[in-house]
């Protein structure tokens, strides 16, 4: 017990193991319809479901959320540009990035000159399906391949198909509160509104989900909120239902785009020096390559939370972020561009920053007058030079949490200064607790 509590949240996971399930649950996620609204957002959300205990809500259309409305809700049965033999030159069963997102439903006949004006594709990679969405916009298109595009003949007639229902529904959000010892929270958010699209973000959702299951079976201090929800409405909705509570968010992480095999970065909170900025900041400079950027008001969602309005201490967890890669919403962005090591490095390193945050406290030393005498309580051992790394790491943190022990520096004061992992240092400080040579401040 001593050994699984000072280890903390990270005990018992094996990275490796780890990411390759998230590589799993993110193949069953990837073909699944998401959408902004819809049966495709529902269905990922009951695969996440399978893994942790999910609160779902569904928003009526109509609702005002700050300064938005809730939108129709939108589901596709099918969608085709078939040829004058009949034959279906574009699928949505091929791609589900192929139907412009909340197209109108649509069955029409026209040449291939009108319907080049509604399609979309990208000439300087004439093999790749683009991602588009028109949410705001009263229309319908189709997203293409160059060659697709180039095949079809201005003068030829192609019918057009889209079978799909926009109509009065629900916007769905789904969230995990997962108890700790305090209502204090750490919220842990990610997007579920892209569709066919792996770093970005079935990544973030395969993640957050694998470290859902994790955390269900570990003891936590804070109590940690796991919230699935389309891009930028879903937050807003959350937010605008929990107004009165939102003081108990002490820190959180907006994780996202964590498949790749970038290195990994942390955007700051809008405050820039809150604990999970810290906490990030410290956890990153043990992995080398890592980059840590100031708060900037565009990117995902935590530019909600961290509207001034909010102003929560929410940073965002990536590897490489949106528009930063070449495969960057389009077909290229497939299975192919996520691995399970890069997937279990992201799962270990967002559970480090929670360990930080769950086990940071700051204790005052009951033996302040010198140094106590720690042979006595079993706690000294000669560190000769070949005792192992651990034992010396150890036996260092002890002397550093007894020293910093006055009540002005945290354990992550301790780790940051003697440049240990938080891990041995909060391993140092229970078995000080335990020699009742510390008591926590209050
Ligand atoms: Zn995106």
């Amino acid at each position: 017990m001593q050994e699984a509590r000072s280890r903390g949240l990270s005990a018992g996971l094996d990275p490796v193991a780890a990411g390759a399930e998230i590589l799993d649950l993110a193949r069953r996620l990837m073909p699944l319809p998401r959408s902004l609204t819809g049966d495709g957002v529902r269905e990922t959300l009951r695969v996440v479901g399978e893994l942790v205990p999910l609160a779902v809500t569904e928003v009526p259309t109509g609702t005002p959320i700050f300064d938005w409305t809730t939108p129709r809700e939108w589901n596709v049965a099918d969608a085709w540009i078939a040829d004058s033999t009949g034959r279906r030159i574009v699928d949505r069963r091929d791609s589900n990035l192929h139907l412009l997102g909340y197209s109108h439903p649509v069955r029409t006949t026209l040449t291939g000159a009108e319907l080049d004006k509604r399609l979309y594709s990208l000439p300087e990679f004439p093999d790749r399906i683009p991602y588009r969405t028109a949410y705001w916009a009263d229309t319908w298109g189709f997203c293409v391949t160059e060659e697709q595009r180039r095949a079809i003949r201005p003068e030829d007639e192609y019918e057009v198909c889209v079978d799909a229902r926009l109509e009065d529904g629900h916007l769905t959000y789904a969230e995990a509160l997962l108890p700790g010892e305090s209502e204090d929270e750490v919220l842990l958010s990610t997007y579920v509104c892209h569709p066919a699209l792996a770093n970005d973000n079935v990544s973030g959702i395969a993640l957050l989900a694998v470290l859902g299951k994790h955390l269900v079976e570990r003891r936590l201090r804070r109590s940690h909120r796991l919230l699935f929800s389309p891009g930028t409405l879903g937050p807003l909705a959350w937010l605008s239902r929990n107004l009165e509570h939102l003081d108990r968010i002490r820190a959180g992480l907006v994780v996202a785009c964590v498949g790749d095999p970038g290195p990994l970065r942390y955007k700051r909170s809008r405050a820039g020096d809150t604990a999970v900025d810290r906490a990030a900041a410290y956890v990153l400079r043990g992995r080398p390559g890592s980059m840590v950027e100031d708060f900037v008001p565009w990117g995902g969602d935590e530019r909600q939370f961290c509207s001034p309005g909010f102003d929560l201490p929410v940073g965002a967890l990536t590897r490489t972020p949106h528009g930063l890669f070449p495969e960057y919403h389009s077909s290229a962005d497939d299975l192919d561009l996520i691995d399970a090591e890069s997937l279990g490095d992201s799962l270990a390193a967002t559970l480090e920053i929670l360990d930080v945050l769950d086990g940071d406290r700051t204790y005052v030393s009951r033996n302040p007058y010198g140094e106590p005498q720690l042979g006595r309580r079993g706690l000294y051992r000669e560190v000769s030079s070949g005792a192992p790394r651990e034992e010396e790491s150890f036996q260092r943190a002890l002397l550093w949490v007894l020293n910093l022990a006055d009540g002005g520096h945290s354990l992550l004061d301790v780790a940051e200064r003697a440049d240990l992992p938080f891990a041995v240092v909060a391993s140092a400080a229970s078995a000080l607790l335990d020699a009742d040579l510390l008591e926590e401040q209050s």
